[in-house]
């Protein structure tokens, strides 16, 4: 199974997925290979390759993907310490997994620029 059908599975409330957040629209699980001591994925439930493929009618769904992001941030205890939110966006982009997903990245200092 690819990887995109995981987070597909996980969208639809049937993958195995360790889910922090859900609402509606979106559902937020922890990334399996955590790059920080919080790393956590917020997904559309819809099936949305990258961000290019948003239009202007999808601003209430990215809305909800950064309010969900803040409530991972908040439930996790690191919405007063900090945090990053990244989408990767096409190869250059360092994008891997082609449904859309909002990273929130925390609990430690995080540097920037990214390579
Ligand atoms: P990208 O590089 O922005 O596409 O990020 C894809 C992310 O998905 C990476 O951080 C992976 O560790 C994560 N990932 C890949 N497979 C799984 C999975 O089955 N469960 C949770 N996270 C995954």
């Amino acid at each position: 199974m690819s990887v995109e059908e995981i987070f597909a599975q996980i969208a639809r409330g049937e993958g195995d997925a360790d889910v922090v957040y859900e609402s509606e629209q979106v559902v937020a699980f922890r990334d399996i290979n955590p790059q920080a001591p919080v790393h956590v994925l917020v997904i559309p439930r819809r099936q949305i390759q990258t961000l290019e493929e948003l239009t202007p009618e999808d601003g209430d769904l990215l809305g909800e993907m950064f309010t969900a992001a803040r409530e991972v941030a908040r439930r996790e205890g690191i919405a007063q310490s900090g945090y990053r939110t990244v989408f990767n966006c096409g190869p250059d982009g360092g994008q891997e997994v082609y449904h859309l997903h909002l990273h929130v990245i925390g609990g430690r200092p995080l540097k920037w620029p990214p390579g």
